[in-house]
């Protein structure tokens, strides 16, 4: 937020109201006031004015109406007059001067000496005289230029009706307009006074009020940006300080809401990213605002590069949706994420985010690593058809060889041992697959209880290839390299015979002939490890891994022949597995096939198995 200017600020508009109401007051009781006063000086001056004319108007005719003859002696004319104007003349007055009905001036009494002389030219005297008229006129004195009064009024004989002379007396009214001027004045003076007092207060009232107004406006800048630590002062009672009290309450709440948000956010926030599903929300757009570390572990992206992209291209499902509002309805998908090297599935769940107003405003995508899950599943599947197919074979032969039998074949006395041994064979081999798998079935039940006891493994080893040494048929040679010595394992006797049985017949199986298979026996660090060494046909490299899973058989028709069902490895790697042991393998293509597998020795020292 910005300062807020002095030009822009209550202060100076508080200040310029109360200037403008001072103004208007003094504007009205001023004009008021003038006018009054004028009119009242007007009357004075009107009303003193026309006593004086009316005196001398009474004494003027008095003299000028008497019988002057045979009064030679007495005092003249223009002596009686001259003595009333000095008589009865009063100061106001500033020219005088009285008229006979010749137009002759009898009297005067001003700035010009001009009795005996004839007035011509002045007609108000001359309308005075013939009409019996009084006449006004306001001039500008040309000798001062002040504003003057003129009045020309008829001397009337009152018992004739008839004119006698005109009465002409100039006032100078300059002195009132003098007065209103300084009242005017004053109250300009009054005005500026007024005015700089006012600017003085508005600008404390002013301060008084907007102060608190400030305080707050700069508290709610600090609150903006999240700090709610202060308050502000309460200056009063009035309107402002119950708004300081309300914001301080407002501030508490606020602090209380903040605290709680952020208590909530960093709860979300840790249960975000210590879940072990990935989470994924956009906005109504479909760009991803917010993703936890195991959903960027999984999509392989660092938060910071995925905000901001679009879902459908981070999710690589492009191809499967156009508009994200939709993808609700699709509820769930399952994304592949493979390579060439490994299998990767991820599975996706949408739910949309609305507004009160339900209107689409994001995405909240819970996505989890289904790939062992759907291993499981692919694994399941093939199980179940290999099973069939193995089944299958067997039955088949047999029900072709059963019918031949059936047919007439029973009377053969070549055929029929022929074809009853095949049966028989077939039977062994189906016996031996379905014993495989309750073997197989078994383990995978957890159901692994090994009658496990302490054994000295040396002379197990020598017992076992005793056995293959006499009833091999085939001129292949066995090489033993067992230490000789005491090697003491936790194991179940039984279940190892069947491993080393089953890895023996194999290199037998797959040795040409005059073939060498080498046993070793090697005692490591904590472990005994025992590789059996063929010169036979080998694996190819892509296959050696394969060997232990159910069924796998790197030549079908020939394992087949030679009895083979398929399982004897992976049986194998379960019992190495149940013993806390690795199983594997290692060959080439003509250059013969090693298995190792491994076995925890005893710590014969604490006595205890391991
Ligand atoms: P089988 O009953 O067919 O022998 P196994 O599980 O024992 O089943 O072996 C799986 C497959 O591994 C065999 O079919 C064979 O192709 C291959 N295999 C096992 N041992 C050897 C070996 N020593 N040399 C070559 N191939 C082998």
């Amino acid at each position: 937020m910005n300062r807020v200017g002095f030009f822009q600020s209550i202060r100076l508009k508080i200040i310029i109201v109360l200037i403008l109401f001072l103004l208007l007051a003094i504007q009205v009781v001023g004009a008021y006031f003038v006018n009054k006063l004028e009119d009242n000086l007007n009357k004075n001056f009107e009303s003193n004015f026309e006593e004086r004319v009316q005196i001398l108007v009474t004494n003027l005719e008095e003299v000028l109406t008497k019988d002057r003859t045979g009064d030679e002696d007495g005092p003249t004319l223009q002596d009686e007059v001259k003595d009333i104007i000095n008589r009865y003349s009063a100061d106001i007055f500033t020219d005088l001067q009285v008229v006979d009905t010749q137009l002759r001036v009898i009297g005067a009494d001003g700035r010009l000496e001009r009795i005996g002389k004839r007035v011509t030219g002045d007609s108000n005297i001359s309308v005075a005289l013939q009409f019996d008229q009084q006449e006004e006129e306001l001039f500008r004195n040309q000798y001062n230029n002040d504003r003057t009064l003129r009045r020309t009024v008829p001397i009337v004989d009152s018992e004739t009706g008839n004119p006698v002379g005109v009465l002409q007396v100039d006032a100078s009214i300059e002195e009132i307009y003098t007065l209103l001027e300084n009242v005017t004045q004053i109250f300009l003076n009054a005005t500026m006074l007024a005015i700089v007092v006012s600017i003085v207060l508005g600008f404390l009232v002013a301060r008084s009020i907007t102060k608190p107004i400030t305080e707050m406006r700069k508290q709610a800048m600090i609150m903006a940006r999240g700090d709610f630590s202060k308050k502000v002062n309460v200056y009063g009672a009035d309107e402002i300080g119950q708004l300081a009290i309300t914001f301080n309450n407002m501030n508490d709440r606020l602090k209380l809401a903040n605290q709680t948000t952020e208590e909530e956010r960093r709860k979300l926030s840790s249960v975000l990213s210590n879940m072990s599903d990935g989470v994924i929300a956009t906005d109504e757009n479909g760009a991803i605002t917010l993703i936890n570390g195991p959903a960027s572990n999984m999509i392989g992206i660092a938060p910071e590069e995925a905000k901001g992209q679009m879902i459908v291209e981070v999710l690589q499902m492009e191809d499967k949706v156009i508009d994200v509002k939709e993808l609700e309805e699709t509820g769930s998908l399952t994304i592949d994420f493979s390579t060439d090297e490994e299998l990767f599935l991820v599975k996706a769940n949408f739910s949309i985010v609305q507004d009160e107003e339900e209107t689409f405003t994001g995405l909240i995508t819970v996505i989890s690593d289904v790939t062992e899950q759907e291993k499981v599943e692919r694994e399941r599947r093939e199980f179940v058809s290999n099973v069939s197919h193995e089944l299958r074979t067997p039955l088949t032969t047999m029900k072709s060889y059963i019918e031949a039998l059936n047919e007439g074949a029973w009377e053969d006395k070549e055929l029929a041992p022929h074809f009853l041994n095949v049966t028989q064979n077939e039977t062994d081999r189906m016996i031996r697959l379905v014993n495989d798998l309750l073997q197989l079935s078994k383990m995978d039940h957890k159901d692994k209880t090994m009658n496990k006891e302490q054994t000295d493994l040396v002379p197990l080893v020598h017992h076992i290839l005793d056995r293959f040494d006499m009833n091999k048929t085939e001129l292949i040679d066995i090489e033993r390299k067992v230490p000789d010595e005491k090697i003491e394992v936790w194991i179940d006797t039984d279940k190892i015979t069947q491993v080393i049985d089953n890895i023996m017949s194999n290199a037998i199986k797959y040795s040409p002939e005059g073939g060498k298979i080498t046993f070793q026996l090697i005692r490591e660090r904590k472990r005994i490890k025992i590789s059996i060494q063929d010169q036979g046909l080998g694996i190819a490299r892509e296959k050696v891994d394969k060997i232990f899973e159910r069924f796998y058989r790197v030549d079908k028709a020939r394992s087949r022949e030679l009895g083979g069902t398929g399982l004897g490895l992976a049986i194998s790697k379960e019992i190495i597995e149940a013993h806390h042991g690795h199983i594997w393998a290692n060959s080439k293509e003509g250059q013969g096939t090693t298995i190792y597998f491994t076995l925890p020795l005893m710590n014969l020292k604490r006595g205890g198995r391991r």
